[in-house]
């Protein structure tokens, strides 16, 4: 950290990493910014941050970011920089030759849980007003989308149920497929203190994350499933619960409808602990006991991450949870609840804002005639009533030539989104692909035009956190690039024949307002005057709501679904005999392009591959070797670390560097349900390239 001396004046604002959502002051010397200072009001931290909000800042000012537009050189191949009105100029006209020769259908776009709710609103209004279509969809695809799916399905909603507070009235904590020290280190800090008060813990995760026992806290029961095996386990709890009689009747007659159907599925002897425990490899006493503290210890919060959503079932086990939540009366109240742990900063946020294609903004399906006649009467003009392409169908359409051009939103989807081969012959073979980003990341490397994009301290808005909290992020600086990503969609809505202009961000959180219910009693003024608020916000609800479902579910009656429990296709063979998960490292965020432009990248330089001793010296493999990690898809070649956290058989590395680009391997194995891509479990086999 360079010292650049005495602040002059600071700016409340908003981390711009994962889901917890720290409020900081951040204080300037002139147009420097000295330091960030964790928030002592922030609704999200209470004065607390982690090594990458307090300082992993200096990507903002890193001499990688772009500056000016860039547009590549037909014959010599090379970025030629350009001004702003050529780029845009040439964006709109071609995106209007394109649908011209192609179909309207042929051309979408892809937003960001990095960017703001108010640019996010524009590009899926761009995409459905100025593009005509809904080929809109979210990074939160290849994430959270099961937790919409499944919530939706269950609950009425996609969105977790209670404050990050609550946790501190939490009797039972049962964390699944998340690692809240990494992932989330302020919400997992509130956790602890929890639990060091005295609240049982149950892990359910193939590896054995800090939290199973680290100072002062250990778990009560650490299951340690074999991968791709969730939703046997769920079953297995819930199959507890409704046969020893653990049900908590009142609320499921009052609350739920479903229940006797699923209490004689839940209740048939393949879901029992024991006849699960070949499939899971977890003994059945184990499961019996961690369910019976679930469903009889007092109040059960389960809080989720990705080790839940991104599995062939991701869906599936959302909605077990929900079951196994509504049938012990654990939903609307203090300290319970079911929590998605959201990754990025503005996963809530980008979804909340109608960035998929089937849904506008406040999850309401674009098949409604009601809600369609709101936006086109808004937005004068008629609009698509069928969903469009997701993620993926829109890389298989690009390969088979009818989808043919992608405006991409501050997502690097060539690091990001599994089975890179594919994708990147997906973006090679479009006639046009417009990235929007701060520096030129991998798929950027493959675009015809660049826009430079801002960082969240040039950007002025809003994201909302895991808990539903919309934040002001404030900006210490104009846009350093001369035009904020919402005016840059703007331009490009226009320069296709779409009138589409705001004087300020605000008016853009107006018109969600006006929109969207949950979120009818939003502004900036009152954001700014309350410090945040969580949504619903709204006639009902002027202060916001902490805890949803208290009194009802939002769809009514809370929905007990049958979960049937379908092995995933993605198994060990004799070529490919381990499984590989992967997951996030603490100093590390996502692909890295900002965590890498920082002093964080001397904490975790590279991905590592850890394996199990015993995995280890059967291919005769020592700690720092590098190894080749082949899958049926691809093969890439990282550093080896013995460690015994995974059991024999798994194996697991990280994915903040491009070089080793652990989604070389992954699979487009997906869930069923939404798409999103099954990266926990993949088929594996690991050969010693060189000794270290
Ligand atoms: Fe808070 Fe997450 Fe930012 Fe860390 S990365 S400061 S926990 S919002």
């Amino acid at each position: 950290v360079v010292d650049l001396g005495m602040p002059t004046r600071s700016v409340i604002t908003t981390c711009a990493y994962c889901g917890v959502g720290c409020s900081f002051k951040a204080e300037m010397r002139g147009d420097e910014l000295v330091r960030m200072v964790p928030y002592k009001d922030g609704g999200a931290n209470e004065g607390h941050s982690c090594v990458k909000g307090r300082f992993a800042f200096g990507y903002a000012s890193h001499p990688d970011r772009v500056m000016k537009p860039l547009m590549r050189e037909k014959i010599t191949d090379q970025w030629r920089e350009v001004e702003w009105e050529e780029a845009i100029g040439f964006v709109g006209r071609r995106m209007r030759e394109i649908q011209d020769q192609y179909g309207v259908g042929a051309i979408g776009g892809i937003t960001s849980s990095r960017c703001t709710d108010e640019e996010v609103y524009v590009v899926q209004k761009m995409v459905r007003a100025a593009f005509g279509n809904n080929n809109v969809d979210t990074c939160a695809r290849v994430c959270h989308s099961p937790t919409g799916y499944g919530l939706s399905q269950t609950f009425g909603t996609s969105a977790g149920t209670q404050d990050f507070k609550s946790v501190a009235k939490s009797d039972v904590i049962v964390v699944i497929g998340a690692n809240p020290t990494d992932g989330h280190p302020v919400f997992a800090s509130r956790m602890k203190r929890r639990l060091r008060e005295g609240a049982k813990l149950v892990v359910i995760d193939p590896r054995r994350i800090d939290l199973v026992r680290s100072p002062h806290v250990e778990a009560s029961y650490h299951l340690q499933l074999a991968p791709g095996t969730n939703v046997a386990v769920v079953n297995a709890f819930a199959h507890v619960v409704v046969t020893e009689g653990l049900v908590d009747s009142d609320f499921v007659a009052e609350r739920c409808e479903g229940y006797e159907q699923w209490a004689e599925f839940i209740a048939r002897p393949e879901h029992s602990p024991e006849a699960v425990e070949e499939i899971t490899g977890v003994p059945a006493s184990e499961l019996r006991e961690a369910a019976r503290l679930y469903a009889t210890g007092g109040n059960g919060a389960i809080y989720y991450g990705l080790g839940v959503t991104e599995h062939s079932q991701g869906s599936t086990m959302v909605m077990g949870m929900a079951n196994l939540a509504m049938a012990t009366g654990n939903i609307g109240r203090d300290g319970v609840g079911i929590n998605p742990l959201r990754g990025q900063n503005n996963v809530q946020g980008s979804c909340d804002m109608g960035s998929f294609p089937h849904e506008f903004p406040g999850y309401r399906h674009v098949s409604d005639d009601t809600v369609r006649g709101v936006y086109e009467t808004l937005w004068g003009r008629a609009l698509e009533a069928e969903p469009g392409l997701r993620i993926p169908n829109m890389f298989d359409a690009a390969v088979d030539g009818s989808f043919k051009a992608l405006f991409v939103q501050g997502e690097d989807i060539a690091q990001s989104d599994p089975n890179t081969k594919h994708v990147t012959a997906a973006l090679k073979s479009l006639d046009l692909l417009v990235v929007q980003d701060l520096f030129i990341n991998e798929t950027a490397k493959l675009a015809h035009v660049l826009l430079p994009g801002t960082s969240f301290l040039e950007k002025d808005g809003t994201f909302i956190n895991a808990e539903r909290r919309i934040n002001r992020v404030r900006p210490i600086m104009a846009p350093r690039t001369g035009k904020h990503e919402w005016e840059i969609v703007c331009e490009i809505a226009q320069a296709m024949g779409y009138p589409m202009t705001y004087d300020h961000s605000s008016e853009i959180m107006d018109e969600i307002a006006i929109t969207t219910p949950t979120f009818s009693g939003v502004s900036f003024k009152m954001l700014d005057e309350k410090g945040s608020v969580q949504w619903p916000c709204n006639a009902n609800a002027p202060q916001g709501t902490p805890i949803m479902h208290v009194d009802g579910f939002v769809r009514g009656k809370g929905r007990f679904v049958e979960t049937d429990y379908i092995p995933t296709s993605e198994r060990s063979t004799r070529r490919f005999p381990l499984i590989l998960t992967t997951g996030r490292i603490l100093s590390q965020y996502n692909v890295g392009a900002q965590t890498r432009r920082t002093a964080n990248v001397a904490w975790h330089p590279e991905d590592l591959l850890e394996l199990h001793p015993h995995d280890a010296e059967v291919r005769g493999i020592k700690d720092g070797d590098e190894v080749a990690l082949a899958s049926r898809v691809g093969e890439t070649h990282l550093h080896a670390r013995i460690d015994d956290r995974m059991p024999v058989g798994v194996v697991y590395t990280t994915f903040h560097h491009p070089v080793t680009g652990a989604n070389v391997v992954t699979t487009d194995n997906s869930d069923w349900a939404t798409n999103c891509p099954e990266y926990k479990v993949t088929a594996v086999q690991v050969r010693l390239k060189k000794a270290a």
